[in-house]
């Protein structure tokens, strides 16, 4: 059994989800880490969009002109239409990214990398008040209240995945962002169990 319960739920600060459990392969699957020096996966993971909730829409439309001005296309083509109700978003709803030229509408364009989070960087601002948490948790991600490797990982179609970091490891910064020290303290604990 890989799945493991945790000994308390874990509230992420944005409102959702809230995590009550782990998938022990998140501590033994591995991929490169480093993007933006990656010389070969050309931005694949971001080929097929990814879920926003609308919390994070409604920031994203009240984003800077500058930021839409690099975007590119009209606000009305960011999201798909279909609003999906969704308890572990913190609005209790998402939409998705639209896929445009083969990838995500916020994949920089003619460059390398996620348009929100190098417009946020550029501008001294807080990526993960912009970036959908989907995002920011990658190669994880949260199923039913359980920290899970995402499907690409564990299928084995993430282009990078094989060597570096767990996917854990990888992403162990953003979880305490998100969760804070306590979930950290009881991931360590059963990676080094
Ligand atoms: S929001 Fe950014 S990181 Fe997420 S899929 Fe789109 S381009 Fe990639």
């Amino acid at each position: 059994m890989s799945v493991v319960p945790l000994g308390q739920s874990h509230a992420c600060k944005m409102g959702g989800p809230v995590l009550r459990a782990v998938d022990r392969r998140i501590f033994s699957l591995r991929y490169f880490q480093n993007c933006m020096g990656c010389g070969f996966c050309h931005d694949a993971c971001c080929q097929h969009g990814v879920d926003v909730d609308m919390e994070n829409v409604e920031r994203l439309k009240a984003a800077p002109q500058a930021f839409k001005a690099l975007v590119g296309v009209p606000e009305s083509e960011w999201f798909t239409g279909a609003v999906m109700a969704d308890a572990e978003f913190s609005s209790g709803r998402h939409v998705r990214t639209q896929v445009r030229n083969g990838a995500c509408v916020f994949r920089i364009p003619k460059g390398r990398g996620c348009l929100i989070h190098g417009f946020s960087l550029e501008a001294g601002l807080d990526y993960h008040a912009l970036k959908p948490i989907v995002s920011v948790l990658f190669p994880l991600t949260f199923e039913q209240g359980v920290l899970v490797a995402s499907d690409e990982v564990l299928d084995g179609t993430l282009v990078c995945s094989g060597e570096g970091p767990s996917c854990y490891d990888g992403a162990r910064d953003e979880l305490r962002y998100y969760f804070g020290d306590a979930l950290v303290a009881e991931l360590d604990a059963l990676r080094d169990g």
